[in-house]
């Protein structure tokens, strides 16, 4: 049926990808993207300078979670797709930098030689790291919190040292808040099936391959061109891209604007960053998602002569919290993605701001860049940068934390009542941009869906 409307809220790759899904399904209807910022991408930003590639938000995704892979191809970008070089990963702690253990993941140890020789752990944390093989159960069904899962089960060294920043550095959170049931679900399900994580973690490490080793591959997938090509050519499906758009408000049947402008529509889909869902819907169960906490953080990207910077073999390290730096951990972009930077440069780019440490996000860029630069140089060798680049996610951050699962769904039980409002987005289920994709392409298929009975009910 001619004449159907959808609006997205938020240009994000939430909501992108709901457009393409949304027009692959419904062709016909007329799609309009609202955007309140002046720029479509959300949290992507590629900026190009002097030869530089530079990545201000994600810089890749997980290879192993296909959604996203088959969109790309199926936007014609599958050319422009490249997997990261792999390389030794660090830990800066105790005041140096020292190797990731070899067969460690997540920071959770699977080989005995690695660990046992390791200097990141005390032999007496080493040894209580050991009990975790001897422990009962730890998750009982009910969640919990990361710190107390990890820490009952492998000792407080291991989680401080390995663990903590490890996984602050992907989610950048507090691990006493982040939930174990919404942000690894996987240590669960191993704890419940092995018991031991070690044990669990040898069981499902890759077979190794007889003959020759074939070589390690990168986990992570990006785009060369740029992740913002990606985000351009999606925004493209839309019928209508009005940036500069704040939404303040949605009912069933339409969106108001904040200048008080109603746009009536057949379906209306929040994909907007996740403190907006409460005002917006204002319902208990979307205030309970706004009022969890979120977190603030800040890229740093620098551009230097490669002469400049410490040639250390690896892409990058973390830095445990107990160091007392601002940065928390520093990615050797060019050698992890190689286009990024021109051969006789390096580009690297490190992060500040926690939960604990949010203020200096809010500090001017000179200020940023020069706390930035005496921190890596306590690290490494590192000179002056030929330029840099600081982006900022002021309480922007999604925080899963200790029960995120219920209140989801709590909160999509109450949208069911909200006859043709949807909601996707990484407030939900999930941070990674292949999870936002995911979950917008199961919502544009349930768009797509009632979309239909509703023409088909006018016809009647
Ligand atoms: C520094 C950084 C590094 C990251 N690295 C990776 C990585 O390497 N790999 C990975 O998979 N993930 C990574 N992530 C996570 C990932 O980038 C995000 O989870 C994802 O991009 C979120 O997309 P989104 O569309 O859900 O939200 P957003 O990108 O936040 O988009 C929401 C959009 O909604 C708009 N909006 C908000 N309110 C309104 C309103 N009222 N009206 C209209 N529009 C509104 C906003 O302006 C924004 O454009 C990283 C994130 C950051 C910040």
């Amino acid at each position: 049926m001619d004449g159907q409307k959808v609006i997205v809220i938020g240009a994000g790759i939430s909501g992108l990808a709901t457009v393409y899904y949304v027009k692959k399904k419904r062709p016909q209807a007329r799609v309009v993207l609202l955007e309140s910022s002046g720029r479509i991408g959300g949290k992507i930003k590629t900026v190009r300078r002097d030869g530089f590639l530079i990545e201000c938000g994600p810089e890749g995704y997980m290879a192993r979670k296909p959604t996203l892979t088959k969109l790309i191809k199926d936007l014609g970008l599958g050319d422009q797709l490249v997997r990261s070089n792999t390389g030794t990963y660090y830990i800066y702690v105790n005041h140096r930098l020292r190797r990731m253990p070899e067969g460690s993941v997540m920071g959770i140890p699977t080989k005995l030689l690695p660990m046992v020789t390791t200097g990141l752990i005390s032999p007496i944390g080493k040894l209580r790291a050991g009990l975790d093989l001897l422990i009962p159960r730890v998750y009982q069904d009910r969640d919990i919190s990361l710190a107390e899962f990890f820490g009952r089960r492998l000792g407080p060294e291991l989680v401080t040292n390995m663990i903590e920043p490890l996984l602050s550095g992907i989610y950048n959170g507090n691990l006493s808040d982040m939930s174990l049931e919404a942000t690894l679900p996987q240590f669960a399900a191993i704890e419940k099936k092995h018991r031991s994580l070690i044990l669990g973690m040898k069981h499902i490490q890759p077979p190794k391959q007889a003959g020759a080793p074939k070589k390690a591959e990168g986990r992570f997938l990006s785009l060369s061109c740029g992740l913002d090509v990606l985000t351009e050519k999606l925004a493209s499906f839309a019928d209508d891209v009005m940036l500069n758009t704040p939404v303040s408000h949605v009912e069933p049947g339409k969106a108001v604007l904040s200048d008080g402008t109603a746009i009536e529509a057949d379906a209306v889909i929040l994909a907007t960053s996740p403190k907006q869902l409460g005002p917006l819907l204002d319902f208990p169960e979307a205030w309970g998602l706004t009022n969890d906490k979120r977190t603030t953080t800040a890229t740093v990207a620098m551009g230097f002569k490669k002469a400049s910077v410490e040639s250390l073999d690896g892409t990058g390290y973390v830095v445990s919290r107990k160091e007392g730096l601002n940065i928390t951990a520093c990615s050797w972009m060019d050698r992890k993605w190689p286009y990024t930077a021109p051969e006789d440069c390096a580009l690297v780019r490190t992060y500040v701001g926690t939960a604990e440490n949010a203020a200096i996000v809010e500090e001017s860029d000179e200020a940023i860049e020069e706390k930035a630069l005496t921190d890596l140089r306590k690290v490494g060798k590192i000179g002056t940068p030929l330029f840099s680049v600081i982006t900022r996610q002021i309480d922007n951050m999604p925080q899963y934390t200790v029960n995120h699962n219920q209140r989801v769904q709590a909160f999509e039980q109450a949208l069911e009542n909200r006859k043709g409002v949807y909601a996707c987005g990484a407030m939900l289920h999930g941070v990674g941009l292949p999870d936002c994709v995911d979950n917008a392409m199961h919502v544009a298929e349930q768009v797509g869906m009632d979309l239909k009975v509703k023409e088909k009910a006018v016809i009647e």
